[in-house]
């Protein structure tokens, strides 16, 4: 009978009992109750400088503790305050709740690979009550061009993920600290001019690489040949007359949920623009120093996607592809996708909840144009 009850309350009906009249027996049975073990996590940024004289100067230290009391094994997630890469981790505004454009990098990285791989630099292991401090230098993230300068208010996000004992991927929300700075002077960083020109008339062109084998060369020369083939068959599909939706499309509302007219038009612009651009038209750059992403974007070198180590682990065409990978990527660059939520099942997810936010996820794209298993 006392198997379910907390620990505290056992101990209080166990010293009335025993309390009781002398000659009273207590015989107890069952397993004493064991409080669960609550993973908690908080998010802080150390209060720097009050004031940050140019961009350049807005540098913030993120910490991460772990606050509760089980070791949290947390992914080093690139798109998270653990990882030090110039994504969108922050949500920065000033009093008229305006919030810097962010020019920084959006990255192709997959939970599910990192799990599996088991390297120990995917991760940070967190006891209770430790904790980790990793630096941010904004002004590669964010452009405060037009929200002007004066103070912001700079929060970290909160959502992190954790293998937890059964080594499932478990979500967990920290509780966030922010800071306040105010800038004053240059507001953004220089943007890097496009290296090659994607506009110029497409004959036979070929990509151009920066840091690849012969090798590594060879294979994004495929993948991006391949990634063409599948915008172009998207642009194929999805081309119908405004008047005309057809009644069933499985494959459509797979991937960006509820068929709605106008969303279904911005699907189609979208592909419709990344066809257009070209994929040999773009620089490839091999000197990803990441190894737990597959590929990324820096929105400051428009034109260029960069090839990381995973990218050379996947397969050529298919599902979660090289083509695939590509094809996530130029929708950043093309259609200004983002990585809401990452992973098949997700996205599918996303689809049916949120078809507004499906149609700005790059992965939604991804899935959606490498079609596999093929729906019509
Ligand atoms: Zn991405």
């Amino acid at each position: 009978m006392f198997s379910l009850l907390p620990a505290a309350l056992f101990s209080i009906i166990l010293a009335a009992a025993v309390s009781a009249k002398p000659g009273l027996s207590v015989t107890l049975t069952g397993k004493a109750y064991i409080a669960p073990a609550i993973p908690a996590l908080m998010a802080l940024l150390n209060a720097g400088p009050k004031e940050a004289n140019g961009v350049g100067a807005l540098i913030v230290t993120a910490k991460i503790v772990n606050t509760g009391d089980v070791k949290l094994q947390l992914l080093k997630d690139p798109r998270t305050v653990l990882n030090p890469l110039h994504t969108d981790t922050f949500l920065i505004s000033n009093a008229a709740k305006k919030a810097p454009a962010f020019r920084g990098i959006k990255i192709k990285y997959s939970p599910e690979t990192v799990v599996a791989q088991k390297k120990a630099s995917g991760f940070t292991v967190l006891a209770p009550g430790a904790s980790v401090e990793v630096k941010h230098d904004l002004s590669k993230g964010y452009d405060f061009t037009k929200s002007g300068a004066g103070a912001y208010n700079i929060v970290p996000r909160t959502a992190f993920e954790f293998v937890d004992a059964a080594g499932k991927l478990t979500p967990i929300l920290a509780t966030a600290k922010g800071t306040s700075v105010t800038l004053k002077g240059k507001l953004a960083l220089r943007r890097v001019p496009r290296t090659s020109p994607g506009t110029t008339p497409h004959l036979g062109r070929r990509a151009t690489f920066r840091g690849c084998s012969a090798t590594q060369q060879k294979q994004v020369t495929a993948a991006a040949a391949e990634a063409q083939k599948l915008v172009d068959s998207a642009v194929k599909y999805l081309t119908v007359p405004a008047n005309q939706l057809p009644k069933s499309t499985p494959r459509y509302v797979a991937w960006f949920g509820k068929l709605d007219f106008g969303r279904h038009a911005d699907v189609f612009v979208n592909f419709q623009n990344m066809a257009f651009e070209k994929f040999d038209s773009y620089t490839y750059d091999c000197s990803c120093p990441f190894d737990e992403a597959f590929a990324f974007v820096d929105a400051r070198r428009f034109g260029t996607i960069n090839i990381c180590k995973l990218f050379f682990t996947a397969k050529p065409k298919g599902s979660n592809s090289q083509a695939g990978v590509l094809v996530h990527e130029a929708s950043h660059m093309i259609a200004g996708t983002q990585d809401f939520v990452s992973g098949k099942n997700a996205a599918q997810g996303l689809a049916i909840r949120d078809p507004n936010t499906a149609i700005q996820n790059a992965d939604n794209y991804e899935f959606f144009a490498e079609n596999e298993p093929a729906l019509k």
